[in-house]
């Protein structure tokens, strides 16, 4: 059971979007907040599809759907989201941007707001410390991508993260149809702390010679059950994003079997960065 019946979630990207759509079809309010209009209006889209594409496949009715699309408001301020009684942020990965997020969540929201954060990396505790007097209501909330589709939520306690917050986290991502997995806050937590290492092999059992990027992949796939290769995985997350999650790795666990694989940071130079740029491990540029 949750007591929360609304989540202004901020940042409309890849998992804000998500994370509003997840919000909505479990019967809670979500207000999506971002900058930019554009990634309002593309996840007004992707909601909609998304939606339709339910209701075509029999997962839920079409008054269902339209349930959810009611439950769904846009904003470019933060300020209209004021009633709500959980934050969500999932803005872009960076901290000074977080914090400047965090300073105005705490200035925007009721006291009792939990004030959560939806970062791969960026250490709980540090951003706690920026909004110190709310620091016991700060959590990680780490969702996985599609968010609609995975069922993990990681939950991070902050050194300063109060019991209460940890359990009402607990209930609420019960009652969004997730399963939450507490873990503490060190750098990458458990998720990225094991599966960037084993990305970053993968490039380097690459730049070594020991197999093609294909046959990589095909091992992992066989050989390992994994849905999707590490280097095709990459692709999908980004070698920048994966680039920066293992500096995240080197620089908080101070041990240089984190550092980077020089070949993924020629490719994040090259402007390689997977999917998103067309190129990356492979070539997406002709579809
Ligand atoms: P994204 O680039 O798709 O979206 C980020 C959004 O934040 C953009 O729409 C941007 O306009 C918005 N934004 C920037 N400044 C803002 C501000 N001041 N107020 C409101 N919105 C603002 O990024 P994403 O992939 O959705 O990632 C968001 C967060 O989720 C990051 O912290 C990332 O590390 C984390 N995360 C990402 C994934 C993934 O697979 N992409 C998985 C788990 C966690």
């Amino acid at each position: 059971m949750t007591d929360v019946n609304s989540i202004a979630v901020i940042g409309a990207g890849t998992m804000g979007g998500g994370i509003a759509l997840t919000t909505a079809m479990s019967s809670i309010k979500a207000s999506l907040i971002d900058v930019s209009p554009d990634q309002l209006e593309r996840a007004k889209t992707y909601h909609a599809k998304t939606l339709a594409r339910n209701v075509e496949k029999q997962r839920m009715t079409q008054a269902e759907a339209d349930e959810a699309a009611g439950r769904i408001s846009y904003h470019s301020d933060m300020a209209e989201a004021k009633d709500a009684d959980w934050a969500i942020e999932a803005a872009t990965e960076n901290m000074d941007l977080k914090k400047r997020i965090f300073a105005q969540m705490l200035s925007t929201f009721g006291e009792n707001v939990v004030l959560a954060t939806n970062t791969s990396s960026i250490s709980i505790t540090a951003l706690a410390a920026s909004v110190a007097e709310a620091a016991y209501r700060v959590i990680g909330m780490h969702f996985f991508n599609p968010v609609p589709v995975m069922k993990l939520v990681e939950v991070i306690k902050g050194l300063d993260t109060s019991k209460e917050t940890t359990q009402r986290t607990l209930h609420l991502v019960q009652a969004m149809g997730k399963t939450p997995v507490p873990a503490n806050d060190r750098p990458g937590f458990v998720s990225n702390r094991i599966l960037m290492p084993m990305i970053n092999e993968a490039f380097y059992a690459w730049m070594e010679g020991v197999a093609e990027p294909a046959h990589i992949d095909e091992i992992m796939t066989l050989g390992m059950a994994h849905p999707m290769g590490p280097l095709r995985l990459a692709d999908l997350i980004g070698l920048d994003v994966c680039h920066d999650i293992m500096m995240v790795l080197y620089e908080g666990l101070g041990q240089d079997k984190y550092f980077p694989c020089p070949l993924l940071r020629q490719l994040v130079a090259a402007g390689k960065l997977g999917n998103k740029s067309g190129k990356g491990v492979y070539d997406y540029s002709k579809g």
